[in-house]
This record gives C-alpha cells, structure tokens and sequence, in this order.
C-alpha cells in the first residue's frame, strides 16, 4: 500500500511538472495559431478563439471562449480593429496571460473606403508574415525563457520558409498579363497583398465584412471587370458566396476559385496552413487570371483559320466562275 502511494504521488509530480511545463498560448484566430504551432512546436499547447472557418470580423464570443482565455498563459492578437470583441472577452474573464499584439512593427495601411480606419490584414503580405513570427518567438521566449533556443531554432527555419514563400508569390504574380492583373474579391482584404506583389485590387466591402453590400458597390465593381478584361473573380472561405456569384454571371465572368483571407482552411483543404493558404491563393489567382489570356488567344487563331478557310471558298468559287465563262465563250 504504502509504494502504491508512493508511486501515485511520484505519478501525481511527473504529471504536473510535465503539465507546467507546456505554457498555453490562445491565438484570436487559426492564422495566428498556425504561426504559434511552428515555433512553440512541442513546448506549447496552442488554441484559436475563433475556428477555422469562421469570420473574426464578426465572431461573438462564447462562455468557453473567457474560460479558454482565463487559463492562458499568452494571448495572440492581431489588432488593427481585426477582433474588435476581444480586449473585452479578456477583460471580463479575469486572465491573467502576456498579451501580445502581434502587428508591431508592420507597416499599417490605411482603409480606401473608410479614411481613418487600419487594415487589419497585413498577414497577407509574406514580408509581414515574418514581423509576426518574430513577434511570437519573442512571446514564447519572454514568457518561457527556459526554452528561448528551441523557439528560437523553430523560428529561423520557418522565416526561411517564409521568406520563399515570399520570392514564389513575387515571381507567380508577373505572369499575369499586366492588364488582367486585377482581383476582384467579396471584402477588402487583399491590400497588403496588393500592394507587396504589384496587384490592383476591387473588393465589394470594405476591410470589415459587417457592412451589407450596396448597389453602387456592385456597379463600381462590374465596370472595373468590363474596364479590366479581367476573366475571372473570386469568392472567400470565409463569406457568403452569393454576391460575387450572381457579379460574375452579370458580367459573363469566370469564378476563378477560393481563397483563404481571414482563416486558414482544414486539414482535408488546399491551405490548412499559413504558408499553404497564400501558396493556394497565388496559384488560384494566377492560374484563373492568365489560363484565359491563353484560351482566348486560341480563339483569336481559329478565327484567323475560319477567315482563310472562307477565302480559299471564295476563291475557289470565283475560279470556277471563270473556267465556266470561259469554256461557255470558247464554244
Ligand atoms: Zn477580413
């Protein structure tokens, strides 16, 4: 009896030391816990508020979500008006975690459509990503300095990581024909991106998805598609596909496929990851913003072909007009 005790309590430390030793970080959305996971790897537990899929702009916060937030041991924001919910769910659960604003650093564009307001989707430009790795490794490190080398050691290979990542999307953007390079998306959160990989931009909303889509919104959007030639538009995994939907079959346009702004996809999905999710979208947009260039350079050639097929009938007409006047004169 009395070794069984001993063994319990033995079994009771090595639980609770080896619990201690994990800290807990909540990100406010599955982006950020991504980019926690790379580097805090096996020393962290890591969680998201808002799940994969779900829209942070508009999230409310539920009863599990203080708890979850309460038990941290760090918390990952973005700011930028990006969780507008969430200084209050930490105040009201009474944590006491590091919180850490995780766009420090970044270069904040402003809203086009609302002047005064910050775009919370700097993530969208690779070059930022890495301001945001750096900021978590430097979290984990002031909150668990006891394993600064292996946060560290995680975070230079995935800023190298990145850093391609960045290079590829560079590269892939320039094959868009000049004219076509124009993405028409549901809400604003291509800026960053935009503005990094030499791409013009109209969304339907502006940087919050709250606001319900207007007709002039709808009409600016379609003479931006006829202006542009663009031959395809894009809906978002995280928004109601239907406007852009019904845009795209009003202007005889392609849906050049889904992309991932405010949320990294599934496990089963193109990009379950932060890398895989822009890797995805620059292949989704180049692929439908300059597959078509081709298709109708194809249909350019067969007309080209038809023209000369009728010359040749007509040709060929004219010349047996003419062997018939002239064998009816001989006669
Ligand atoms: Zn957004």
């Amino acid at each position: 009896m009395k070794y069984i005790n001993t063994l319990l309590i033995l079994l009771f430390v090595i639980n609770y030391t080896t619990g201690q030793d994990k800290i807990k970080v909540v990100s406010s959305a599955s982006i950020f816990q991504d980019m926690a996971k790379n580097i805090g790897g096996d020393k962290i537990e890591s969680y998201t508020i808002v799940p994969i899929g779900g829209d942070p702009h508009l999230y409310e916060p539920k009863p599990s979500d203080a708890q979850l937030v309460k038990s941290a041991n760090v918390i990952l924001v973005n700011g930028l008006t990006f969780e507008g919910w969430i200084n209050k769910l930490i105040d009201n659960s009474g944590s006491k975690a590091n919180v850490y604003t995780i766009t420090e650093g970044v270069n904040v564009l402003k809203s086009e459509k609302y002047k005064n307001a910050a775009d919370p989707h700097a993530w969208m430009d690779a070059g930022n990503g890495l301001i945001y790795i750096k900021n978590i490794r430097d979290a984990l490190v002031e909150t668990d300095p006891k394993n600064a080398d292996y946060y560290t050691a995680n975070y230079e290979k995935y800023k190298n990581e990145i850093a391609t990542l960045d290079n590829y999307i560079t590269e892939e953007i320039k094959k868009i024909p000049e004219k076509k390079r124009m993405l028409v998306t549901s809400h604003d959160a291509f800026a960053y991106y935009g503005k990094r990989y030499n791409i013009r931009l109209n969304a339907l909303k502006g940087i919050s998805t709250e606001a319900e889509t207007q007709t002039s919104d709808m009409v600016r959007v379609s003479k931006a598609i006829k202006d542009s030639g663009v031959p395809a538009i894009f809906v978002e995994s995280t928004i109601n596909p239907q406007v852009i939907q019904q845009i795209a079959k009003d202007n005889n346009v392609k849906i050049g496929g889904e992309l991932f702004a405010d949320s990294i996809g599934d496990k089963d999905s193109e990009g379950p990851t932060y890398v895989k999710m822009l890797k995805h979208n620059t292949d989704v947009i180049v692929k439908a913003l300059s597959q078509n260039t081709m298709t109708s350079t194809k249909i350019d050639t067969d007309d080209t072909a038809n023209s000369w097929l009728i010359y040749l009938i007509v040709g060929m007409i004219m010349l047996a007009a003419l062997v018939f006047a002239i064998t009816k004169f001989n006669k």
